[in-house]
């Protein structure tokens, strides 16, 4: 729709559109409009040559720099066919773009399907008709939902969630039956309310399906199919729009979705499930580095929704939260695993869950073990046996490609990227040399690049070399033979690898995880890929071939979110039929004894998580103290490092000097991976006691750090972010 030109009165409109982070102009922009469209309508504005997407904002953003009134240019269109964005989604992302110092424009912007930013208002008007008229006319009598006899510990915590209003934080093992509790919260809620919509969030794509699986068969039979819609970055940006559109209309009772869905415009949001909470997915790692976990519990405040987060290994952040007391959450907690035999088609009988469901796990001490082994005699005995009884192992490394170097012996040449400070991996499949941080990628070299050594040889492994050793060393092994009987004395051992590199053709996870499933793989080698939320119901064995990394790492989040990936692998074992307490976990490892490997044996999370806290409150770290990380980049070290140490100075002699007596600033230092793609990287820390203080300090001083980037210290500067509650240091 034009608005008319040759108006009596101009209404100026401040519209938020998402202009390139060098801009100068910010992201507000007035226009001029004849009618005054309400706040978070959608629009078209034009800006020099173009025609951009934005939305009309109210708020302290809009304050923005008016220009002289005859100089504004006229609103190009209202998309009128979609509903403004309403207050509260607006206050989300206001807060959301303060709160991880981004623009709000970005932000804003960034949160809407990128099909918006292209179609017309006539084309974007057919798409909702389309939408409409392939809604299905909702039947005069649906079915009801087929009785689901839950287990006391399921009763228990949906009695204490429905008693309170304080987020809850679901913590039970995999396998318990946290799932079905998220499916029982929907079910209450969208039967008792019509227009009542819920948002449930995974973290990664590649666990949608199953999950989206499992609601549909729940709720498509009375909804129908449209009452549930995906969102995540593997969507068309067709499907993504209709999605968007479904869940903006509340056509779309429940939206499933990875991260982004926590922007997803839900007029009648009221409940918000985070499974998974404590993975890192849910932090974003470019743009506004928001954590959806943490917007889900202030989105469900702000709209007067309740919050479930669940994990069988809850972020440390989240379990103090829930400490019983004082905590902000409420702690809800289900102890065992729901034996298989539970299922209702077998009746009610035997529906108490199975205390010895969990694996036994057994640690390797590699210190007597053959050197130079990757897999240690016993594991490998562990791992035939298995294979002999037709039963399937999983073994993980989180390295993959064959080799994270290739190295001469003669000169001590290694395989060193010459564009980042790290070493090319070597990739025996296509006998690459790939770097894992840039893409840059050679044919191995015939012959030592420095001295000319026809001998250069790999060092360490990754899980290609881990699916060869493995292969050799399982070459006499037999798997039983069920399929003919011609072939009494059996077959030869399968072996499988999921990585990032085995799955790179769209489509191939699921054909690999298919293998698995049907029972065509016997030993499957892989990275934490498949150490997460996979459910393989006939793995009885479950190795982590390396793990000591993290447990002396300079990142003082490494052990937890070693011990949340083991446990979960360990949760990967044994699901099927009584196979529960006769599946093992195995570590391989040098310090059998480390509190980590202890308290995991038990399958003590609590425990675990007492004993960092206890460090973490000694050092003040988070969740007892606050951090943001400011990170700059540049084509040399000292530039990167002299900005942020500009910055630091500009703070101490400005009027952010008072809010330093609260705030810390540690100097800048290089970044853990110094250099990528020849370009520098640095960071440097600031870190408060007082979140409010941290926030107020980071507002005031994105000015200076804007400044700076004209003068001579930014001089040379290719660009600087903040990321909030940084998850790596
Ligand atoms: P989690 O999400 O904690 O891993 P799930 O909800 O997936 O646990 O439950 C594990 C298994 O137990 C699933 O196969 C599920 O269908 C089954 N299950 C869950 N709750 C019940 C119940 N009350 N009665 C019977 N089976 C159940
Ligand atoms: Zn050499
Ligand atoms: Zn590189």
């Amino acid at each position: 729709m034009q608005a008319k030109l040759g108006a009596h009165v101009k209404q100026v409109i401040q519209v938020l559109v998402h202009l390139p982070a060098h801009s100068q102009m910010g992201s507000v922009l007035s226009y001029w409009s004849e009618q005054a469209p309400t706040p978070g309508s959608l629009v078209r504005v034009p800006l020099g040559q173009r025609e951009l997407l934005g939305v009309v904002w109210d708020g302290p953003a809009a304050a923005a720099q008016l220009p002289e009134p005859e100089k504004l240019r006229p609103l190009a269109g209202v998309l009128d066919g979609i509903a403004p964005l309403n207050a509260v989604w607006r206050q989300l992302l206001q807060f959301s773009a303060s709160y991880y110092q981004r623009s709000i424009g970005e932000v804003v912007l960034a949160a809407l399907p990128p099909q918006l930013r292209e179609l017309s208002a006539v084309q974007i008007g057919r798409r909702l008709k389309r939408q409409t008229l392939a809604d299905p006319p909702s039947t005069p009598t649906p079915p009801d939902f087929e009785p689901v006899a839950l287990t006391p510990d399921q009763l228990q915590v949906l009695a204490e969630f429905e008693q309170d209003r304080k987020p809850g934080l679901l913590f039970g093992a995999t396998g318990s039956g946290k799932t079905e509790v998220y499916l029982q919260l929907v079910q209450r809620l969208l039967a008792r309310s019509p227009q009542a919509q819920a948002l449930v969030m995974v973290p990664e794509i590649n666990l949608t399906p199953q999950l989206e699986a499992r609601f549909r068969a729940r709720f498509a039979p009375r909804f129908g199919q449209q009452a549930l819609v995906a969102m995540h970055s593997g969507m068309t940006p067709a499907q993504r729009l209709h999605s968007w559109l479904a869940a903006h209309s509340g056509a779309a009772r429940i939206v499933l979705g990875t991260r982004m869905a926590i922007f997803a415009s839900m007029p009648s949001l009221q409940l918000i499930v985070v499974d998974e909470e404590h993975d890192p997915s849910y932090k974003s790692q470019e743009g506004a580095r928001y954590s959806a976990r943490d917007l889900a519990v202030y989105r469900a405040q702000l709209e007067g929704a309740r919050v479930m987060l669940g994990s069988a290994t809850p972020s440390l952040e989240s379990w103090h939260h829930s400490r019983p007391e004082g905590g902000r959450y409420t702690r809800l907690t289900m102890a065992s695993r729901i034996g298989r035999d539970a299922s209702p088609a077998d009746g009610q009988a035997r529906l108490s869950a199975q205390p010895d469901g969990l694996p036994q796990v057994r640690r390797v001490d590699m210190n007597h073990q053959p050197k130079h082994g990757v897999l240690s005699p016993p594991l490998l005995e562990a791992i035939a046996q298995r294979v002999a009884r037709g039963e399937q192992s999983m073994v993980f490394l989180n390295r993959r490609g064959y080799a994270p170097v290739l190295h001469c012996r003669d000169c001590d040449w290694k395989s060193e990227c010459p564009h980042c400070s790290a070493y090319r991996v070597f990739h025996k499949i296509d006998r690459t040399l790939r770097c894992h941080h840039c893409g840059f990628t050679e044919p191995v070299p015939r012959a030592c690049p420095a001295c000319g050594n026809p001998d250069i040889a790999p060092m360490g492994r990754g899980t290609e070399r881990l699916e060869e050793h493995l292969a050799e060393l399982l070459a006499d092994v037999r798997r039983p033979n069920t399929a003919s009987a011609l072939k009494p004395e059996g077959e030869p051992v399968r072996i499988a690898r999921i990585d990032a590199d085995s799955t790179r053709l769209k489509g191939s996870l699921e054909a690999q995880l298919a293998q698995v499933h049907a029972g065509d793989i016997d030993v499957l080698v892989g990275t934490q890929m498949i150490a997460k939320g996979h459910d393989f119901r006939r793995i009885t064995l479950v190795a982590a071939v390396n793990p000591d990394g993290a447990l002396f790492s300079s990142d003082f989040r490494a052990p937890e979110r070693l011990f949340g990936l083991l446990m979960q692998a360990a949760g990967r074992a044994g699901r099927d039929a009584g196979m529960g307490s006769q599946s093992e976990m195995w570590l391989q490892t040098f310090h059998p004894h480390h509190p980590l490997f202890a308290a995991l044996k038990r399958h003590d999370y609590p425990a675990f998580a007492q004993q960092q806290l206890q460090e973490r409150a000694q050092a003040a770290m988070p969740p007892f103290s606050y951090q943001a990380l400011v990170r700059a980049e540049a084509r040399t070290q000292d530039i990167a490092q002299g900005f942020l140490s500009a910055a630091s100075a500009a703070a101490t002699t400005t009027a952010l000097a008072e809010l330093l007596e609260q705030v810390s600033l540690f100097p800048p230092v290089p970044m853990s991976i110094q250099r990528i793609a020849n370009v520098e990287r640095a960071q440097m820390l600031v870190e408060s006691g007082s979140r409010l203080a941290l926030q107020k300090f980071l507002g005031a001083w994105q000015a200076t750090l804007q400044a700076l980037r004209t003068q001579p210290a930014g001089r040379g500067l290719i660009r600087w972010a903040i990321d909030v509650d940084p998850l790596s240091i």
